[in-house]
């Protein structure tokens, strides 16, 4: 049986972070659409479970469930397990919905509900379950939510941090700067800290309440990872103590062998992951 939530490969990071002991798949429903940018849609999600939900790190993702034609269920509207995998098990095959992986940007316990910003990706065959689902997004519409994890695990005084992000990795980059305590116990990123975030074009690049030094690079007519040879420009990566690499796969393969070339960041304090992957569906 295709497992039906396998947790995001996070390639590798500098240690786990805190993790749940427990995960929770239930229902929610779409309360509100709004769309940030042409490109970048919310979409405001609420659930019983969602008042009590318990943050791991400012990055947490979660599986939206993403009903099929003949809607969903979960049984018992809640189905809790030690792992993900478990949880998907015990949805019957048949009321299996399909699988994608977003960031939760905001959560109001005291409305029970979270803001989702999804990239609309294309139509068609360019387009995906998600990004078809967020398109037609409503008011009113039942999907699922299986609870994850975050990643951003920076090392144990690590001041100066780089952080490297596409667009789909930008709600994630944007709750870690935002956040006043973005992974608990461990610091937050200190001065010289530096963003680095490609997107499409110049409508995708959005305010950011942060102190770290945040440099977009517009794509315009550039190919996909342009910017990846320029994040070590100016930079004195001797100083930086932890790098946090979320983009698609490529970008990141060849971010992370930048950033850990000779005098770089050890390999065991950086954290990334491939979000999406050129051609490929990321369930
Ligand atoms: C931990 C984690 C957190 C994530 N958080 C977010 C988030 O908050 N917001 C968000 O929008 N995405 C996020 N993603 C990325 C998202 O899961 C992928 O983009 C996913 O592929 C979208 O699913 P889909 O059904 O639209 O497309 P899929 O069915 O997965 O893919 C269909 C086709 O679309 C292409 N494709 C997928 N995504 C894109 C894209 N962004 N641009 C161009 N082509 C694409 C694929 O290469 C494939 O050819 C996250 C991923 C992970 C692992």
């Amino acid at each position: 049986m295709t497992p039906l939530l396998r947790l995001p490969r996070v390639l590798r990071h500098a240690e786990p972070p805190a993790r749940r002991e427990t995960y929770r798949a239930f229902l929610a429903t779409v309360v509100a659409v709004e769309d940030l940018t042409p490109r970048m849609r919310r979409v405001t999600l609420r659930a019983p479970q969602l008042a009590d939900y318990r943050r791991v790190r400012a990055d947490d993702f979660f599986a939206l469930l993403i009903p099929g034609d003949g809607g969903i269920e979960i049984p018992g509207d809640e189905i809790t397990a030690e792992t993900p995998r478990g949880v998907a098990e015990l949805i019957p095959e048949a009321q299996r919905p399909t699988l994608r992986w977003y960031t939760i940007r905001a959560h109001r316990p005291s409305s029970a509900e979270i803001d989702v910003d999804i990239v609309l990706h294309g139509s068609g065959l360019a387009s995906g379950p998600g990004s078809t689902w967020a398109t037609h997004a409503r008011p009113g519409d039942a999907v699922g939510i299986a609870e994850g994890n975050g990643v951003y695990n920076p090392v144990p005084d690590a001041e100066r941090q780089l952080f490297f992000a596409d667009i789909t990795a930008l709600p994630a980059l944007i709750s870690i700067l935002e956040s006043a305590d973005p992974a608990p116990g461990r610091p937050r990123p200190g001065t010289g800290s530096i963003a680095h975030i490609e997107v499409p074009s110049e409508e995708d690049v959005t305010e950011i309440a942060t102190d770290v030094d945040v440099r977009w690079h517009v794509r315009g007519t550039e190919r996909t990872g342009f910017s990846v040879p320029r994040i070590l420009d100016g930079v004195d990566v001797d100083g930086i103590s932890y790098a946090w690499l979320c983009a698609e796969a490529d970008m990141v393969k060849r971010a992370r062998r930048l950033v850990s070339g000779p005098g770089g960041v050890s390999k065991s304090a950086i954290t990334f992951s491939g979000y999406w992957r050129h051609g490929q569906a990321r369930s």
